[in-house]
């Protein structure tokens, strides 16, 4: 993966140039030094070391030339994607202290056309580039860290409105899923930050649900379901998001206290015309009701997918048929007006 070897690179450059740059002391005197570094990727062609050590070199004269106490890569492009990934990454800095971030809601609907719940989708509105998808910034935050204060955020604020909706008739009964990333989940303190936010917002457990994927999960197994089972021993539910995707096993699947499986929206998407998604989906519900699980499919946007779900055995749905992920005031109305609707 080239980009992922271009960032890892640059973030091993960024650590040896700052340890570089401390003064050491050598003997009386304070001594400052400062260093240039060239990077080239290597692996992908047929060559020896020769070759990628020669672009190095020449990276390295770059990094000279562009003032020293920096690096430069061999492919000026691969300059170019990196600079613009460091800028990102300084933005998303930024837009945690500067309340950039908001959350937006999705209706879950079940086959008798009701709301049952809202999944909690980050948006950040960029003051210059506009809207940036969760798409681009969510895997530059796990690779950074970022994620760790960002998920801390979108936990505190989907939590705080869980607490506000329990307050209203119509939206009380509503379950809020929570997306989870791999960094989250795996960070030592992930289940008491869980339990001190639910404690501290006041929002029920029980209509708490966590989204969690199938790579978190494959290893350090026994650690996942002590983690898992803690906070489900105070209600919190579990959805496997994405399920498909990865490379599960199923013996293992058996032994996760998971209630739910999401059918991803990569296979929706071409159920009614590619064979293998539609045999996929009814894997993934059959597999639900052996397991004792619900399931809900994601990414559903003409009622035809929706009908050949629901002759799949799927219950619960989610997408753009039936809306688009909205403010929470927005959602309220969604929710308020199918009431009335079936009133
Ligand atoms: P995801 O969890 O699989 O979320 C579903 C994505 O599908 C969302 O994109 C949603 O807006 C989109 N979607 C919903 N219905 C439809 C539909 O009918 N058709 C199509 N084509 N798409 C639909 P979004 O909001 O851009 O989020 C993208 C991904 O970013 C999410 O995928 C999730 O992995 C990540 N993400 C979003 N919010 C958070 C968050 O708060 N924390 C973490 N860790 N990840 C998040
Ligand atoms: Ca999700
Ligand atoms: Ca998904």
């Amino acid at each position: 993966d080239t980009e992922e070897a271009t960032n890892q690179a640059r973030i091993v450059a960024e650590k040896i140039l700052d340890v570089l740059t401390q003064p050491h002391q050598l003997d009386t005197y304070s001594h400052l030094s400062t260093s240039s570094i060239g990077i080239t990727l290597f692996g992908h062609l047929q060559e020896g070391i020769e070759e990628p050590l020669k672009r190095a070199d020449m990276a390295m004269y770059q990094a000279k030339a562009a003032g020293r106490n920096t690096f430069r890569f061999f492919d000026p492009s691969m300059h170019q994607a990196i600079a613009e990934r460091a800028n990102l990454e300084k933005d998303l800095r930024e837009a945690l202290a500067s309340h950039q971030f908001r959350l937006v809601y999705q209706p879950q609907i079940n086959d008798r056309a009701e709301s049952t719940g809202v999944e909690a989708l980050v948006r950040w509105q960029h003051p210059q580039r506009g809207p940036v998808s969760p798409a681009d910034f969510i895997p530059l935050a796990e690779a950074t860290g970022l994620i760790l204060p960002l998920g801390q955020w979108v936990l505190e604020t989907a939590c705080t409105q869980l607490a506000a909706w329990a307050r209203q008739p119509v939206m009380a009964h509503l379950t809020m899923a929570v997306n989870v990333s791999p960094r989250q989940f795996h960070q030592p303190e992930f289940v008491d930050q869980v339990l001190a936010t639910l404690e501290r917002t006041g929002a029920n457990p029980h209509r708490l649900k966590l989204e969690l994927t199938e790579g978190m999960l494959v290893t350090d197994v026994e650690d996942v379901i002590a983690r898992m089972m803690r906070l489900k021993h105070i209600g919190v539910g579990f959805s496997l998001d994405d399920f498909g995707m990865g490379y599960s096993s199923l013996s293992y699947l058996k032994r996760l206290p998971l209630d739910q499986l999401k059918i991803d929206q990569s296979f929706v998407r071409d159920i009614l015309i590619d064979p293998n998604d539609a045999a996929i989906s009814k894997m993934v519900i059959v597999l639900a009701e052996s397991l004792g699980l619900t399931v809900i499919a994601e990414g559903v946007e003409t009622i035809e997918q929706r009908d050949f779900l629901s002759g799949q055995g799927c219950q619960t749905y989610q997408g753009y048929l039936f809306s688009r992920p909205l403010p929470a005031a927005e959602l309220e109305t969604f929710v308020q007006s199918r009431l009335n609707s079936q009133a």
